[in-house]
């Protein structure tokens, strides 16, 4: 086999390989780089070092003097390109994530440094990278997870004409919950959550509807089981039709738990505990997140998570809901939309890492529809006073500001505190993937490879992305594209727009208030806000000036928009446009210069004024806009 032995030449000239030391060096290709000074020659030296990898089959960064670059110096032929090293070793790092070197590509794909290529030699996949030969490995792909991210992977890469398998086994939850194919999304996230939602959206609808003429006679009230029946029904289909759908595409589905036994090879086990053992040569993880228990007494026992709270056979009743994120303020908005008594426990605030005044905004409206909220407590334990479907249970909670100890008797406790990525029983230590300790989260780098070269990572479990379905599908189908397909493109996770199903509810895209400041500076940022009244909620005469959107601009770049904040009803769709507009660069000019759509909600964007100082002074309503228009 032909090695290139790629000499970056930032050893000093008396520890240079004599030609001797490294005959490949009689070649001649040697290069002389730019220094780095901008952006224009980052992106030189990229595209140079990339179409060095592209063009050989066997590519070595190394350092002469470098005793492990030696060691992975087969004797073929190499050439040397005499310039900073440290700016090859900063583009290798942020192109692999390797920052060391000897560092191996073999077939344009990155096999890692000296132990890495040696353990490839050991097993044997070394070869199979230089001959291409995949054929030992029972899959070209092997995709962990079958959720949002790991399906749209395994159906890509078989699209592309690769064999794939994808694995998918869900883990009863401690109240002995399961469910179907698809992941958390289909079967206890988005899907359940948004339609539980629209139940509690048409209480208030029904309550409107009086006003607007309908007249019905009988007490309304609303039946639990009737609907978990009917969203789980329609959860199931969803299930069938993702098998379906895999079948269609020949990606072969094991309902089966993956782990790591080596590097190349998986263990399944399905649920009767028979075992049997895969091998890949490539595979993604895709394994997701399960909600976090508190590690309280009767936690476990006696509470539920979002993972059960969509299939409960029986109506919660009063519930108690800790936790003040995305989870705990959707799941307690709708439950208190559905007429149940809801306190939710916030340790600190509401929505860490959103706009504060959005977030605020958001609490103050469900605290005025009937939510109560305990803020600035902790639970310490959960006991059982009496059991039953729902029975009955104590919370002993704590302030975080002082010893002070409150007490609360609930049906239903829902822990909604965060979720744990599904890293520590899936043998990456046998596999050598690096995982962040802290947080069980996989790092990789911008094209999703973890740090061993055959094995990628999407989803929730990487570390520092957005959670989010739609970006787990666009990182699984791209990653795909990119190994079986020729692509390039990358998946961009700026500017990603996200809506909290609160009963009002909250659509951002891009930078909070704070956050921009800081990164600005508040002389360097402008504000233009409104508060709004949907028409819809005028002749019923509900939640006047409730509703309020702002956007952030950078004033040092044209007014671009850097932030967009929404609250009011059918934010998704209406932020679904504005991260649009801020993926093409969208400047407040450009947003003036749009013709809005009247009379809707999104047109708030054309009655914008701008926010002085941190007071809001002069608010701009739509409604008295439109009436004198
Ligand atoms: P998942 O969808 O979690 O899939 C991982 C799969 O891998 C699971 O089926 C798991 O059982 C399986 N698995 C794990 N380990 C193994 C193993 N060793 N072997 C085999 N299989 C394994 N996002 C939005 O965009 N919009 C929303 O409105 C929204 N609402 C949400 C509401 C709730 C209550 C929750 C909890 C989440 C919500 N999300 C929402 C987030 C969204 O569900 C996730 O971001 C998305 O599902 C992540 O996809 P994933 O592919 O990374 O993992
Ligand atoms: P999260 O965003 O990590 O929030 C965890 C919440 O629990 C925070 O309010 C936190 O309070 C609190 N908390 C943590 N430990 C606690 C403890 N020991 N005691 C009391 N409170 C505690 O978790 P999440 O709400 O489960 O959401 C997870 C992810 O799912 C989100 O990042 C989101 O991407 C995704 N998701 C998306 C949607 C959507 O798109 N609509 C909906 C649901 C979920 P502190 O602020 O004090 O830390």
């Amino acid at each position: 086999q032909k090695l290139v032995l790629f000499n970056s030449g930032f050893s000093s000239s008396s520890h240079r390989p004599s030609v001797e030391a490294c005959p490949a060096q009689a070649d001649g290709n040697t290069f002389k780089m730019p220094p780095i000074e901008n952006d224009t020659g980052k992106n030189e030296l990229k595209s140079r070092i990339q179409l060095l990898i592209d063009s050989n089959q066997v590519l070595v960064f190394s350092k002469s003097y470098c005793p492990f670059c030696v060691k992975v110096d087969i004797g073929a032929r190499y050439y040397q390109v005499t310039n900073d090293g440290t700016n090859y070793q900063e583009m290798l790092l942020e192109m692999t994530g390797q920052k060391t070197v000897p560092n191996v590509f073999i077939n344009k794909t990155h096999l890692g440094g000296c132990d890495k290529t040696m353990q490839a030699h050991k097993d044997g996949s070394l070869q199979q990278l230089l001959t291409g030969d995949n054929e030992a490995y029972d899959y070209d792909l092997i995709v962990i997870g079958g959720g949002s991210g790991g399906l749209a992977c395994s159906k890509e890469a078989a699209m592309l004409g690769k064999k794939v398998m994808v694995l998918d086994y869900v883990v009863p939850t401690p109240k002995g919950t399961s469910w179907g194919l698809g992941g958390t999304c289909v079967n206890v996230g988005c899907i359940p959550k948004k339609l539980m939602h629209q139940t509690a959206l048409l209480g208030t609808a029904m309550q409107d509807a009086r006003k607007f003429g309908w007249e019905f006679e009988e007490t309304v009230k609303h039946n639990w089981e009737t609907m978990k029946t009917a969203v789980n029904n329609y959860i199931g289909s969803l299930n069938w039709g993702y098998r379906v759908a895999l079948r269609d595409k020949n990606v072969n589905y094991v309902n089966a738990y993956a782990e790591f036994i080596e590097p190349h090879k998986i263990k399944a086990t399905n649920k009767r505990g028979k075992e049997t053992l895969y091998t890949a040569a490539k595979f993604v993880l895709a394994t997701g997140e399960r909600p976090r228990y508190l590690g309280i007494p009767g936690d476990k026992e006696y509470c539920i998570t979002s993972d059960d709270l969509f299939s409960l056979s029986y109506c919660p009743g009063k519930t108690l809901v800790i936790g003040a994120s995305y989870v705990a303020l959707e799941c307690g908005g709708f439950l208190a939309g559905l007429g149940l008594d809801v306190t939710v426990m916030v340790r600190s605030i509401l929505l860490r890492g959103f706009d504060q005044d959005m977030a605020n905004r958001a609490g103050e409206h469900m605290e005025e529809h009937g939510v109560k909220f305990l803020r600035k407590y902790v639970p310490v334990k959960v006991e059982e006073l009496e059991a039953g479907t729902p029975g009955r249970l104590k919370v002993t909670a704590k302030s975080t500001e002082s010893d002070e100890i409150i007490e609360g008797e609930y049906n239903t406790v829902l822990i909604a505190v965060g979720r744990d990525a599904c890293t520590d029983k899936i043998g990456l230590d046998k596999a050598g993937v690096k995982v962040n300790p802290k947080n069980g989260k996989i790092p990789v780098n911008d094209e999703e490879q973890t740090n061993v070269p055959h094995i990628y990572a999407i989803g929730d479990i990487l570390e520092g992305k957005w959670e989010l379905t739609p970006v787990a599908i666009q990182a699984g189908k791209l990653l795909a594209r990119r190994l079986y397909g020729g692509s390039k493109l990358k998946c961009d996770y700026i500017n990603v727009p996200t809506t909290v199903f609160t009963p009002l509810e909250y659509g951002a895209c891009g930078l909070s208030e704070e956050r921009a400041t800081e990164l600005y500076g508040q002389e360097n940022i402008e504000v233009y806000h409104s508060l709004l009244w949907p028409l819809e909620f005028t002749v019923p005469g509900r939640d006047n000036n409730r509703c309020y959107s702002k956007i952030i601009c950078n004033k040092l770049d044209n007014d671009r928009v850097i932030g967009f904040h929404y609250l009011g009803p059918n934010a998704g769709e209406v932020t679904q446009g504005f991260g649009v507009a801020m993926k093409c660069g969208a400047t407040k000019e450009q947003l003036d210069n749009t013709i809005g759509i009247h009379p809707t909600c999104a047109e708030v964007g054309k009655h914008f004024t701008v926010k002085e100082g941190t007071n809001t002074k002069s608010f701009n309503s739509i409604q008295s806009q439109c009436s004198a228009s």
